[in-house]
């Protein structure tokens, strides 16, 4: 039998009426002849409401608790689904993470997964079961405790259980109905994308693009699992969503398919740090041991031997960052005069797999940046992604203006 997971996240499980819509879709795709394996997200709103509960009841908490406490969300609706299909007459049961088993690593709260066996699900899928109805966000470690693989996790459960089972493609309902060139909110000129490479879609999940988890991006790119993004508010059309696939299967790649943005980042300056070698290693080692996730670096030559060090993180991360170098310097493993922290900037992006063969992609960028009189405070880029740290109040300005010079409303 052919298959597919559908995965239904948080808002298309919200109430009973969007489980029976859901179930509505699975039933669909089994009447198409399809074994469907469904992965549910609690209902919206629920994960939200138990870590409030767990930090209440205990701020430095157990994350073994933690992990017992958050999973619980996707128990209900993983049981709610399998009743819903029940009722349509469609032979379903569901899963918790264990029952699988899926195996993750101890990583409580943000645990990884190792392995899924297929043979006990396939035994029941062999017995005549046609939708197994798994809880995502959720496995097992091999101490047997229940984990939990990260917020927004259930998205690369369902990439996994795809990538183990062999299914012809990865369905994900979530409330948009795909991935867009930009943020809609920011620039109405944003397009709904028909196809978008692996790549591409990693970048933009790891710039802020929120519409999947980055590891279930990266997991779908390596096993070649076919995604689409897809709303479950919509009437059903086989042809919806957006499909993120390989790039061999799309036949004109956009030079820029997408601008990304992310609103509060910290530009962190370093002043006169000396300028030898294992410097910067003593620096970012620091700033790694305190979880600081370091992500745009600069180093500009002041004088006399010594540099300035600029390096860019989340702005809820500058304390950390602050008192990680602190005790550096304290301990006498790294030397500066002074620490300069810009907590009022943003990262703007703009990715394509075009840039890998066309040229003049930055040196266009940052013209519009400049024709609005934007400063551009940090670069960097990648193979495929160009980005610039700016002045916050530009966010939207600068959105919207990338969006124009590239003319992505004109991509489909
Ligand atoms: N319910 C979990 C969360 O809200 C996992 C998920 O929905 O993907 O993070
Ligand atoms: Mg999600």
């Amino acid at each position: 039998m052919p298959l597919l997971v559908m995965k239904f996240g948080g808002t298309s499980v919200a109430t009973l009426d969007r489980i029976r819509r859901a179930a509505k879709r699975v039933g669909r795709e089994v009447a198409n002849g399809y074994d469907v394996i469904v992965i549910v997200s609690a209902m919206a709103g629920k994960t939200n409401e138990l870590v409030g509960w767990v930090e209440e009841t205990s701020p430095l908490f157990d994350a073994r608790e933690y992990d017992a406490v958050v999973s619980s969300g996707e128990n209900v609706t993983a049981g709610l689904m399998a009743l819903t299909l029940q009722e349509m007459n469609i032979p379903a049961r569901s899963w918790q993470g264990w029952q699988v088993p899926l195996k993750t690593s101890s990583a409580h709260a943000s645990a990884r997964i190792e392995e899924i066996p297929t043979d006990n699900m396939n035994a029941k899928f062999a017995e005549g079961m046609k939708v197994g109805v798994v809880a995502g966000f959720q496995g097992i470690s091999e101490e047997g405790r229940i984990t939990t693989l990260g917020r927004g996790g259930s998205d690369t459960t369902a990439v996994a259980f795809a990538a183990a089972f062999g299914a012809e493609r990865c369905d994900i309902y979530t409330d948009v109905d795909g991935v867009y060139t930009t943020d809609p909110r920011i620039s109405d000129k944003a397009r709904k994308l028909d196809k978008i490479a692996f790549e591409e879609m990693l970048e933009l999940a790891s710039l802020g693009a929120k519409v999947l988890q980055t590891r279930s991006v990266e997991l779908a790119m390596r096993y070649k699992v076919p995604l689409r993004v897809l709303s479950s508010f919509e009437e059903y059309d086989p042809n919806a969503g957006t499909l993120v696939c390989d790039e061999e299967e799309i036949m004109e790649s956009n030079v820029v398919s997408g601008v990304a943005y992310s609103r509060d980042e910290a530009k962190v300056t370093l002043v006169s740090v000396a300028d030898r070698p294992g410097v910067a290693a003593a620096i970012f080692g620091t700033l790694s041991e305190g979880g600081v996730n370091v992500d745009m670096i600069i180093q500009n030559i002041s004088e006399e031997g010594r540099t300035d060090m600029t390096f860019s993180c989340p702005t809820n991360q500058v304390a950390r960052a602050d008192r990680a170098v602190q005790e550096a310097r304290e301990n006498g493993l790294i030397n500066y005069h002074d620490i300069v922290v810009d907590n009022e900037v943003c990262k703007v992006s703009v990715v394509g797999i075009g840039m890998r063969s066309h040229t003049g992609v930055a040196a266009k960028m940052f013209d519009a940046l400049s024709d609005e009189g934007i400063n551009i405070k940090v670069i960097t880029t990648s193979e495929i992604k160009i980005s610039v740290l700016i002045d916050r109040k530009y966010l939207e300005l600068a959105v919207q203006a990338l969006h124009d010079t590239f003319e992505l409303e004109k991509t489909a």
